[in-house]
């Protein structure tokens, strides 16, 4: 009796335990219902931002104030030579992490050790792509679907690999970079299809978003956000309300609204959410935009995910002459705002504002300034048009001094959102002037960066050329202005006209200055804390239901924070020093880890360099009493 039940007892107990590694041993399929799912148990990491509404908000609470302290290293992986800035989240699926270098590079690694499973070069040419892509070389990240991993190469194709070998299945060209258009962002798989959208708009191109067939590669739908040739009947409907806000003298082909980073989704209502950057050049005396709003520049847009049909958009910026790109991330959210549950879209727009939208029908809901802001005095409070300072725009007579600059109050490092807390955290960069004057002997030159705007001396005193960036209380790097500074450095002077300096629009906004992480309350639009250290580009920010607010500076430093209060609980050295990645977490075999990439390296473009240029790129992953070393210092920077 009593030997039968113990045998009964340890059949049923093996039983549970045969089954339980066979459920163990099945792969988690990456289908329709996981991607809707993605992040709601926070064990894998499947889409870029977590999940559909981007909010990069972890469920996991392992690692929490009370132990964070303990964050250590786990492992970490050589990436390889680099030359840009390792801007990737990696993925997380069945125990495997996939992220992608500045140059396309992609790689698959155990999460469990940081080894090497495959590793697929798409061979971009360097020295042909390169000049092609505004503001550095990087690459945003990946998109999964069922058995595939897929990748936007720089150089504008769509590549789709076989998720277990690396090994190619499909290619599908979505634009040539002989055409100024490159591919930076991270995909957004949807029902199937895998959406991209191009860069370029300083060249400027005709920016589009398009759909794959995720099984073949097939185009199965493409919306422009701009008109292109004034001579052919519009596309769609769209297009030909597009057509009426643009002078059809000032072009045939191309002018910027190109979609660059954020595409959110909400499975409900089949809305796929995108941001449209800058019209191109410029200053819009250059493309007789004066008064003009030049749809979709500078815009939030939703499509009906299945035909890519417009529904809705709204213009943050009409007529911009600023490069206001719209582009930041686009966070879903369901809020309670006056006592009413809402179904918002947020975003923490280049410009400066926080914008809260209605994300069925696109209608403004509230929008203040996250950061100081002078080129606009607010918002009308019905339409969240902004009332623009008449002295913020400018032309080839008069220069405007203005904040935030092209670089942005927050750009492409990403914001995340803490639905316990109900905050915001964005990371952001206030204070900083830049100097606009239009070129008056603007030329389009083909297959150039066509900026239209003059670069020279610093703002200078009144009645100066007063055009060129100054940094007013904080750096920024990459971007623009970085690149077409360097280009107009090796330009002959341009025997231009003094253009008078305006005197600077008052500013508004929270009393912020220097490169930030900014908690933000997007109910109340108010700063509930805020801590020195991040910027708008580099690093970026992940929440957890362990009251924590991870951030990766651009500088290298990872700190982590209470979410709630802002207090410091944790900083470590990477001893990368730039070019970081954004943070993410998942959960394995009972261990909850968090990891990141960063490091310049060697293979420059014309950033960085020094030291920075002497670090190789690395995936760094952390884990409670991790114990392998972080990397060495640069050489020159050892004591
Ligand atoms: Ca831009």
């Amino acid at each position: 009796m009593k030997s039968w039940l113990w045998a009964g007892t340890l059949g049923v107990t093996s039983l549970a335990w045969i089954v339980g590694i066979a459920i163990a041993q099945q792969p988690r399929k990456v289908d329709d219902a996981a991607l809707r799912n993605s992040g709601k148990t926070g064990e894998e990491w499947l889409t870029n931002g977590l999940n559909y509404g981007e909010t990069r908000f972890s469920p996991l609470k392992q690692i929490n104030a009370s132990n964070v302290s303990r964050l250590g290293l786990a492992w970490s992986y050589e990436m390889g030579p680099g030359g840009g800035t390792q801007e990737s989240t990696p993925l997380v699926s069945n125990g495997v992490m996939y992220s992608v270098t500045n140059w396309s590079i992609v790689f698959a690694l155990d999460a469990r050790t940081g080894k090497e499973k495959w590793r697929w070069d798409p061979e971009v040419n360097h020295a042909a792509v390169a000049p092609k892509i505004c503001c550095g070389v990087v690459n945003r990240g990946l998109g999964l679907y069922e058995s595939k991993v897929f990748v936007p190469v720089n150089d504008g194709r769509l590549v789709a690999l076989d998720m277990q070998t690396g090994k190619p299945v499909w290619e599908a060209r979505v634009a040539y970079p002989q055409n100024s258009y490159t591919l930076t962002m991270a995909p957004r798989v949807i029902r199937g299809r895998v959406l991209v959208g191009v860069s370029g708009a300083e060249y400027p191109v005709r920016g589009f978003i398009a759909a794959y067939d995720a099984n073949t590669g097939r185009e199965a739908w493409k919306f422009y956000t701009v008109p292109g040739d004034f001579s052919k009947p519009p596309e769609n409907e769209a297009m030909r309300r597009a057509m009426a806000t643009w002078d059809t003298k000032a072009t045939t082909q191309g002018w910027g609204g190109t979609v660059w980073d954020s595409i959110s989704y909400d499975p409900e209502s089949d809305l796929v959410y995108f941001g449209t950057g800058n019209a191109g050049p410029w200053p819009a005396n250059l493309r007789h935009a004066e008064n003009k709003e030049n749809l979709y520049v500078c815009s939030i847009v939703a499509l009906k995910a299945e035909t890519g049909e417009y529904k809705w958009h709204f213009q943050l910026v009409p007529g911009d002459s600023w490069d206001y790109d719209a582009v930041q991330q686009l966070v879903l959210a369901d809020i309670a705002i006056n006592g009413q549950p809402r179904k918002v879209i947020m975003q923490a727009s280049k410009n400066g504002f926080f914008y809260v939208l209605d994300r069925l029908t696109g209608k403004f809901i509230s929008g203040q300034p996250f950061a100081k802001v002078s080129w606009a005095k607010g918002l009308d409070e019905a339409t969240g048009k902004p009332i623009v300072n008449e002295g913020a725009r400018y032309d080839d007579e008069k220069a405007a001094v203005v904040q935030p600059g092209p670089n942005g109050a927050h750009n492409w490092a990403p914001m995340s959102f803490n639905p316990n807390t109900g905050l915001v955290y964005i990371p952001s960069a206030s204070g900083i002037t830049f100097s606009y004057a239009s070129d008056p002997n603007f030329e389009l030159k083909p297959g150039q960066l066509n900026l239209g705007i003059v670069f020279g001396a610093p703002a200078g005193g009144r009645g100066g050329r007063g055009r060129g960036a100054t940094a007013n209380g904080g750096t920024q790097t990459g971007g623009e202005v970085a690149t077409a500074a360097a280009q107009a450095a090796s330009a002959p002077a341009v025997p231009a006209k003094a253009a008078t300096r305006q005197p600077e629009p008052p500013v508004i906004g929270p009393d912020l200055t220097g490169n930030l992480l900014i908690a933000w309350d997007p109910v109340s639009h108010s700063v509930r804390w805020s801590k020195q250290g991040g910027g708008s580009t580099g690093g970026g920010t992940m929440t957890t239901a362990g009251n924590l607010l991870f951030q990766v500076v651009p500088n290298g430093l990872f700190r982590v924070y209470s979410a709630d209060k802002g207090d410091l609980l944790l900083e470590i050295q990477t001893n990368l020093r730039s070019a970081m990645g954004p943070p993410m977490t998942f959960e394995l075999d009972g261990k909850q880890y968090v990891t990141f990439q960063g490091g310049q390296g060697a293979a420059g473009t014309g950033f960085g360099g020094g030291a920075a240029s002497r670090i190789t790129p690395k995936l760094l992953t952390f884990v409670l009493d991790g114990k392998a070393p972080l990397p060495q210092p640069p050489p020159e920077d050892a004591k």
